[in-house]
């Protein structure tokens, strides 16, 4: 309990000689160590698989960055059954010897950020700074809930219960059981590890299932936690299919919790069959699930246009529109549409898209089937709105797409309701402000959105109406940090959560009330 109080990890600045030398450094030494093979890790055991998961480069398809043994069911109940049995041991570990795990494994991934990003930009497809960013994350994310599990177990003290004369009572928070953590492909360190060890440090034992694209950083993270000395058995690794591996578990009666992040489609799926309670099964399980965006910057008349359309641009291209933050609407007051327009379109074209290692700005997108829908996504576009720029594959041996800006977009248009994911931004006129931001609104999902404006009025008014999780003034509206802007969004975004937030680790315990007579 003496730590320091929590700062968030500072981010590298590569524009100094020394940073880059030592980034160029950590690529050339991971470049070495691409192509290995990792296995499952199931209480404790490595297990080698013969079925394989290949990870390939995005940016240079022909690079392999590992190949990850593959769970099926029969392995995933066996997980299952080691999850089960280390809970019993582990739930009764002191909760701030299980934060000490954490911060041991901040202090290691810390030593070696830049190898953890250099995996990130070959596997991932992230440029430099997105990577890093990632890799930070990651460390805030452990360093964070390490503190806040101290915190919490403190609170069986502190907690201001109304006194009764006679009674003694005092309220402490358990863990709930085995729980199961799915992460997505983008980012593949700080949401796969932040998910993972909030459910580990609150008393519970996991099993993991990473996305199928990148599965190898996932391995680096649990063999740092192997390195750190976890117990045997708190933290099981089955990558493999959605299906296969995440699906069985999702509906197995020992299953306690579900902590899902990924797309709107897999999240509805695992919410319903995690609310059928299945035979043996003694609970109600609990379902975390955060899911997809259609995120957007509001301009209106008062904003400075130079800043707004830089902040479109950032948030919507930033590594490739993967993020479910990113900024894939701009709705934009008509007195200055045409102004941000054209700001936005030589922005947009100033990208430079190639190669993640060689840091481009812009890199490729996940894999092929990502590409297939993005490009659909363009087509349908090129009848709901004018081109101003990109449309096309880029240039490179890998997933590249070409930064793509749509204007004068209808907002009901699909490109304006759907979540795309790529680099594809489309941009409305607005007769007014108010008028702007009822169409911000105007969407299923409410995950994050930015206003611009310099009128005092307008941005109470934006504050009180802009229905969304995550709201930033006069900034972008990616890049939220651990500890300042709790992370989660409304309706078909998700569940809320506010992932770095205070309070968010009570999703993994449940309280018990002790009363006792004097
Ligand atoms: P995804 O396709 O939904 O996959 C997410 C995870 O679910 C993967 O591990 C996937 O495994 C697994 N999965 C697939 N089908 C499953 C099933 N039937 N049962 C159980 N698990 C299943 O999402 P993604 O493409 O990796 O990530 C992008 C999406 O995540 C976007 O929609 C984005 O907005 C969202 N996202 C949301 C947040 C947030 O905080 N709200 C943060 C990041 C990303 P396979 O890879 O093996 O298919």
């Amino acid at each position: 309990t003496s730590q320091a109080p929590f700062k968030n990890e500072p981010f590298t600045d590569f524009t100094v000689e020394e940073n880059k030398k030592a980034m160029y450094a950590a690529l050339s030494k991971v470049k070495k160590d691409l192509g290995k093979k990792h296995p499952l890790v199931i209480g404790g055991e490595k297990v080698f698989t013969e079925e394989q998961t290949v990870s390939i480069n995005p940016g240079n398809t022909d690079e392999v960055i590992g190949s990850v043994s593959k769970g099926n069911n029969e392995l995933a109940e066996k997980a299952m059954q080691e999850a089960l049995k280390a809970f019993e041991t582990w739930k009764k570990v002191d909760p701030v010897e299980r934060a000490q795990y954490l911060f041991k494994a901040a202090d290691l991934m810390r030593q070696r950020k830049h190898e953890f990003s250099a995996y990130l930009i070959y596997e991932s497809g992230k440029n430099w700074a997105e990577a890093d960013a990632d890799t930070a994350e990651a460390i805030d994310f452990m360093e964070f809930y390490a503190r806040e599990m101290i915190r919490l177990s403190e609170t069986s003290i502190h907690q201001p219960l109304t006194k009764i004369d006679g009674e003694d009572n005092q309220i402490s928070y358990i863990p709930l059981g085995v729980g199961i953590v799915i992460s997505p492909f983008n980012f593949p360190l700080a949401i796969m590890a932040g998910t993972t060890v909030a459910g580990i440090v609150s008393g519970n034992t996991v099993i993991l299932k990473p996305a199928d694209a990148t599965p190898v950083v996932a391995a680096k993270f649990v063999e740092l936690m192997d390195e750190v000395g976890l117990p045997a058995g708190v933290l099981n690794f089955i990558p493999g299919d959605g299906i296969e591996v995440g699906e069985y578990l999702v509906e197995h009666p020992k299953t306690r919790f579900i902590s899902f992040t990924g797309s709107r489609a897999v999240g509805c799926r695992i919410y319903e069959r995690a609310s059928k309670v299945q035979p043996g099964q003694l609970w109600l399980k609990r379902v975390i699930a955060e899911m997809g965006g259609k995120d957007g910057v509001v301009v209106d008349e008062t904003a400075d246009v130079d800043a707004a359309a830089a902040a479109i641009v950032a948030s919507a291209f930033g590594f490739q529109g993967q993020k479910c933050s990113a900024g894939s609407r701009a709705i934009i007051v008509e007195s200055v549409y045409d102004q941000v327009v054209e700001k936005v379109t030589e922005l947009t074209k100033n990208l430079t898209v190639g190669l993640p290692e060689e840091n481009y700005q812009v890199g490729p997108v996940i894999d092929q089937r990502s590409v297939d829908k993005i490009m659909g996504y363009i087509e349908i576009g090129k009848t709901e709105g004018r081109l101003l720029t990109g449309g096309g594959r880029a240039e490179g041996n890998g997933f590249y797409i070409e930064p793509t800006v749509f204007a004068d977009v209808d907002p009901k248009a699909r490109i304006m309701q759907e979540e795309i994911f790529g680099p594809v931004l489309a941009l409305a006129k607005a007769s007014d402000w108010k008028e702007a931001i009822e169409i911000y609104n105007d969407t299923e999902y409410g995950l994050t959105g930015a206003y611009h404006s310099k009128d005092e009025e307008h941005i109470e008014y934006a504050l009180e109406n802009m229905h969304c999780g995550n709201l930033y003034i006069n900034k972008k509206c990616t890049g939220a940090l651990v500890g300042a802007h709790p992370f989660g969004g409304f309706n078909m975004s998700g569940t809320d959560s506010k992932a770095g937030g205070y309070d968010y680790l009570l999703l993994f315990t449940q309280a018990k009330l002790k009363s006792r007579k004097k």
